[in-house]
C-alpha cells in the first residue's frame, strides 16, 4: 500500500463528510450555510491540527482546557476555537483568552464566573448552554425542565452572550436513536427563545458528532462536532 500524505487523507474526508452533510441537508430541506463543523482536534497532534487551517478549516474544538490552551498557542491566530468539555472555574480566565466559544456552560455559577471574568472585553463571550437532554447520570448539563429557570440570570449577564445549546446523545449503535435526544433540544430552543431577551438568542444548536451529524442535521443542528469521522487513525 503506498503511503498516503496528511493533506491527502484529510482531503479526501472533509470531501466525505461534505458530501453526507449535503445529502443530510437536501433531505432535510435545509440550506447548507446554516450548519457548520467544528473539527475536534483532542486526539491528534498540534502538528497534525495545524494542517487543517491551511486547508481552509478555520473551526477547531477541543474538550480539555489545557489542550486547547496549548494548541492556540501554536497554531496560527485566525483559527477560531470551539471549547466544548466541562469547564472549571479556575480555568476560565486562560480560556478566555484563547477562545469566545464556549458550547460547554453547565451551572450558572459557571455563567455568572464567565460573565465576572469577561468584564472589560473588547468582545462578548459566546456561549451555549449544555442540556443534558439525554438524561444519563454521567454527563454534565442542565436537566431540561431547569432550563427555563436560567431566565434570570441570562437577564442578569452583562459580558456573556447567550448563543443557544447544545448537547451529546448517548452513544448508540443505531444513530436513529438519538433523534429524540436532539429533537428534546429543538424543542427546548423553542420554549426558551420566547423567555430571552436581546442580545441572547438561541439561533445556535451545537449537536450531532461522528456517530449521528446526519440526524443531528435532520433534527436542526446548526453545529456539529466531528472527531472520529475526520481523524480516526491519525497521531
Ligand atoms: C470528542 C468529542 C466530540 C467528537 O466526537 P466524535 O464521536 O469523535 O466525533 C464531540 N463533542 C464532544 C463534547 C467531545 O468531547
Amino acid at each position: 500500500m503506498t503511503e498516503k500524505s496528511l493533506h491527502t487523507i484529510l482531503t479526501e474526508r472533509l470531501q466525505a463528510v461534505e458530501e453526507r452533510i449535503l445529502a443530510a441537508c437536501q433531505r432535510a430541506g435545509r440550506n447548507r450555510a446554516d450548519v457548520a463543523v467544528v473539527a475536534v482536534t483532542k486526539t491528534i497532534s498540534p502538528a497534525t491540527a495545524a494542517v487543517l487551517p491551511e486547508m481552509g478549516v478555520l473551526d477547531l474544538g477541543e474538550n480539555r482546557p489545557q489542550e486547547l490552551w496549548h494548541k492556540a498557542e501554536v497554531l496560527p491566530k485566525n483559527v477560531r476555537w470551539h471549547m466544548i468539555g466541562h469547564l472549571q472555574r479556575n480555568k476560565i480566565e486562560r480560556t478566555l483568552e484563547a477562545t469566545d466559544w464556549i458550547h460547554s456552560v453547565d451551572s450558572a455559577r459557571l455563567l455568572r464566573a464567565l460573565d465576572d471574568a469577561a468584564l472589560g472585553r473588547a468582545k462578548p463571550v459566546n456561549v451555549l448552554l449544555e442540556v443534558n437532554a439525554s438524561r444519563e447520570a454521567s454527563k454534565h448539563g442542565f436537566a431540561p425542565r431547569e432550563a427555563g429557570e436560567l431566565a434570570p440570570v441570562i437577564g442578569a449577564l452583562r459580558n456573556v452572550h447567550v448563543r443557544g445549546l447544545m448537547t451529546m446523545a448517548a452513544p448508540e449503535e443505531d444513530p436513529e436513536r438519538c433523534r429524540p435526544t436532539f429533537g428534546e433540544l429543538r424543542r427546548l430552543r423553542e420554549t426558551l427563545s420566547e423567555i430571552l431577551q436581546p442580545p441572547h438568542n438561541l439561533r445556535h444548536l451545537s449537536m450531532g458528532m461522528s456517530n449521528d451529524f446526519e440526524i443531528a442535521i435532520e433534527e436542526g443542528a446548526t453545529l456539529l462536532r466531528l472527531g472520529t469521522v475526520l481523524f480516526e487513525g491519525l497521531t
